[in-house]
């Protein structure tokens, strides 16, 4: 099994080293060729405008969408931004491979970034989680074929559909692979 993490720009190196510690093979992915040789993507953190022009540039907006028919794709931050159907703060154009509408830096100027205890409900049992939130997104609302797993207090921090996941926090900033592991089984669940 390969992992690809998108390198385009952010947060990749993080999810490359976690993945290593699971060892799990990994890839930086910039072009379409990259992205065919894997099994399974990573979308990291950054800036989800800059990720989206720069997926344009590099022919891997049109082959990310191919992808994910097949294939699971994790997506943490602005990872979760570009996947999702409905951007605000402000409108974007963006991958809609999961009927999340979310709004990008909801938690305030003052709120920066704040590290808190999240509940996620992983394999149908509820267990703590140590959410990192960077200049999050909030999900404001989840449509038919998402299934909310992750909380904080009562929004919605992580979530998923037979072939995505994504998280609003940083999975990757933490020494908890969990949630790396959860995504692997998933993506292997996908190609047997
Ligand atoms: N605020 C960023 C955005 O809107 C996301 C921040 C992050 O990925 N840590 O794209």
């Amino acid at each position: 099994m390969r992992i690809g993490v998108a390198a385009i720009q952010g947060d990749f190196e993080r999810h490359q080293r976690v993945l290593t510690k699971l060892n799990i093979e990994t890839i930086p992915v910039r072009n379409p060729v990259q992205l065919r040789d894997c099994h399974a993507l990573i979308i990291p953190g950054g800036e989800s405008t800059t990720l989206i022009k720069l997926f344009k540039a590099n022919q891997l907006f049109n082959e990310i969408k191919k992808f994910a028919q097949k294939k699971a794709i994790m997506g943490t931050c602005a990872g979760l931004i570009v996947l999702a159907n409905k951007i605000y703060n402000p409108p974007l154009e963006s991958l809609q491979l999961i009927d999340i509408e979310v709004t990008r830096n909801a938690y305030g100027r003052q709120v920066d970034s704040f590290v808190d205890n999240i509940r996620l409900n992983l394999y149908g049992k509820e267990v703590q989680f140590e959410g990192v939130f960077i200049r999050a997104p909030k999900i404001k609302s989840t449509g038919q074929g998402v299934e909310p797993i992750g909380y904080l207090q009562n929004n919605v921090v992580m979530a998923e559909t037979s072939h995505i996941l994504v998280s609003t926090f940083h999975p990757e900033l933490t020494d908890d692979p969990r949630i790396h592991e959860y995504f692997i089984e998933k993506a292997k669940g996908i190609l047997k």
